[in-house]
Order: structure tokens, then sequence, then C-alpha cells
């Protein structure tokens, strides 16, 4: 591991004014970063800690829960207004890690959380366009069981591997962002990139910026969302496919949905196809089937995982079917 310093930050001010240091780097709970540091994938020269920044889970006055960037994953899934206000969130949160990973790690640390294909950790023996821009993508052609079949490029083909991102981009989660050039707020379905050519920069974050809190709006849709992930274990294991769902109907019609798929693609996907096919049409097992049909049209898997497919389109029409009373 290459040296590095390390302050921890007081406040927000402080942790903005540190960053702006000698491209300093902001550490959560290090679950990920010092994970990288360690295998070389990482080499930042200073570390601004900020896990002791506001981490309170709040109800503001309008309703919004504000989650703030350094409370802890295992303490959000256990909070009982996220328990009873956004379910899935407390799922996905809960199928992540282990306890005592999620005891340490921060939801600010898990949107910036990165890829867990293999290639990209192998810093010694694999080419990787993420890790270094042009040198190539190993997984291409190589093994690619846990890839990208929507929304990779030539450049790129690895899958985002957070679970409670996929509640929150179903959940219309808003990112509470603050840095050199003060605070802004922006849609958590804006904040991770698409790998095009340059599949080295991740999100929407600019230099030196901090997350500093998740906002959630409530809603009966919400409230009903369900999270479901299916992976090689039962526990320990990052998702092939995950689901994070809510419907509602009315007359015997569909009249609102929200889906988003993990494991599928470079960032947490939010299925806007298929929710289109299911407003309006009545609840069954066929409307479910040709809305993830309408979403995975346009897939472009590679030889080691095209059965995520079928994965995904199973995977979606169980989800709603359970949560529509198994209508067929
Ligand atoms: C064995 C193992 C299994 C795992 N399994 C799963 C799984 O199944 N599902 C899943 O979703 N995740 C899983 N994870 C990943 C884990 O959830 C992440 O490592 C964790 O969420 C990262 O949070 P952290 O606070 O530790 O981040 P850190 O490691 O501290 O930081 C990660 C990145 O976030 C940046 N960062 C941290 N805080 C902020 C902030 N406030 N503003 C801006 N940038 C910030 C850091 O600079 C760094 O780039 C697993 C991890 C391990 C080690
Ligand atoms: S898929 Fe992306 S992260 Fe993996 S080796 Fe290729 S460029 Fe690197």
């Amino acid at each position: 591991m290459t040296p590095f310093s390390y302050a921890r930050a007081a406040s927000t001010a402080d942790a903005i004014r540190m960053a702006g240091e000698d491209g300093r780097r902001f550490l959560g709970g290090g679950t990920n970063l010092v994970d990288l540091m360690r295998r070389s994938v990482e080499h930042p020269a200073a570390l601004v800690d900020v896990s002791a920044l506001p981490g309170t889970i709040a109800a503001r006055d309008d309703g919004a829960l504000v989650i703030g960037a350094s409370a802890r994953n295992g303490v959000v899934a256990a909070h009982p207004l996220v328990r009873t206000r956004y379910p899935a969130l407390s799922r996905a949160l809960l199928a992540g890690a282990s306890a005592q990973i999620r005891n340490m790690a921060t939801v600010g640390g898990n949107l910036m959380q990165r890829t867990r294909c293999a290639y990209f950790y192998d810093a010694a023996a694999s080419r990787c366009n993420k890790r270094e821009p042009g040198s190539g993508c190993d997984a291409i052609g190589g093994s690619n069981r846990y890839h990208a079949i929507l929304g990779a490029s030539p450049s790129c083909i690895a899958t985002h591997p957070s679970d409670m991102c996929v509640a929150l981009a179903a959940l219309d989660a808003k990112v509470q962002i603050e840095g050199p050039g003060g605070p802004r707020t922006i849609s958590v379905l804006d904040f991770h990139r698409l790998p095009g050519e340059r599949p080295d920069i991740e999100t929407a974050l600019e230099p030196g910026e901090l997350i500093v809190a998740v906002e959630l709006r409530p809603s009966p849709l919400a409230a009903r969302m369900a999270y479901r992930k299916v992976r090689d274990r039962a526990s320990y294991a990052f998702a092939l496919v995950s689901v994070a769902a809510g419907i509602t109907f009315s007359n015997g019609r569909i009249d609102d949905a929200r889906i988003a798929f993990g494991g599928l693609a470079p960032r947490p996907w939010r299925a806007h196809r298929a929710e289109e096919a299911l407003i309006g049409a009545e609840p069954s097992l066929a409307a479910f089937e040709a809305a993830a049909e309408a979403e995975l049209a346009a897939a472009a898997p590679q030889p080691g995982n095209a059965f995520k497919v079928d994965l995904a389109r199973r995977t979606l029409a169980a989800v709603l079917g359970e949560l529509t009373g198994d209508v067929r």
C-alpha cells in the first residue's frame, strides 16, 4: 500500500476545505476504498475521514425523509421510518454484504462504491479501462457472468454493485451535495454515469464535492415497494439480478409503477420502458412479462451472462406478481 496521510473532518465545511488540498479523498466506512488501496487500484495520498459528520435520519416538515450521508447502512436498514415508509430500501440494505460490513459502510460510501469486476481489482495482471483509461477491457471476451447486459459500452461492461442504490433509483431519491461551488441537489437517476468512452468517470460528483444526504418522498407506492435479489449464494454475494418495484392499481388497471434493476447495468437501472408498458394494463403474468421484455429488448449480453435476460424477466414478473396478489 502506498503511504497516505489521514485527517478527520469535524464539520461539512471542514471536510470540503480539506478535500480541496492536494486532491484528497473522502473516507466513509473504508470498506471499499481501503480494499482498493490495499490492492493497488487506488492510491490517494491523503484521506479526509467524513464518518463523524451527521448521519442523522429525520423526517422534514414537508414529509421528506433525510438520511445523512454518514449514516451506517445497518442503522438505516433498521430505522423505523425507513422500514415503514421505504421497506424496499431496508430490504435492499439488508441484502448487501454482511452485518459487520453494514455496520461500517455509510450511505455516501455506498453511493460511491466501485464495481466488483474482478479484472478491475486485478491491478497486477489485467487490462481495465476503468482503472487505466485506454488500456483495454479483459472482461470483454473474458469471464463476464456478473457483467452488464444494458447500458454498457465497448470500453466497459462492468455493473454497479450497490443494492441500496437500486432501491433509491426506484424511489426517485434525491442526493444532496455540497462543495466548493456551494450546495446542490440532484436526482439519484442522474448521479451515476454510463461508461461511454470514459468508464473511469462514474458519477456526476465534481472534484471536492461531498455527498451530505439522501432525500426521500413518502407515497403509498413507496410504502409497498419490494426488493428481491438473485445471487449465487444466499448471503454475502453481489446480485446477478435484483429488482426494486412498486405498483398501484385501481378499477382493475395499473395506474402507477416504479421499477429499477440491479446487476444488469453500469448504474442502477431505472426501467422506464417497463413502467410505461404497465400503465393502463390489467395486472397479469402476461402484462408483467411484456413489461420486462419491453425493457430487455435493448439487452446486449456477453456469452457468459446471456442467462441474465431470462432471469431478469422472471424476477420482475415474480416481484410484480407478489405485489399484485399473484394475479394470473
Ligand atoms: C465482502 C464485501 C461484500 C459486499 N457485498 C455487498 C453487497 O452485496 N451489496 C452491496 O450493495 N454492497 C456490498 N458491499 C459493498 C459495501 O456496501 C461498500 O463497500 C460500502 O457501501 C462502501 O461504503 P463505505 O462507507 O465503507 O465507503 P468507503 O470505502 O469509505 O468509500 C467508498 C467511496 O466513497 C467515497 N465517499 C465516501 N463517503 C463519501 C461522501 N460522503 N461524499 C463523497 N464521496 C464519499 C470515497 O472517497 C470512496 O471513493 C460489499 C463489500 C464487501 C467488502
Ligand atoms: S468491464 Fe470495465 S471494470 Fe471490468 S475490466 Fe472492463 S473496463 Fe475494467
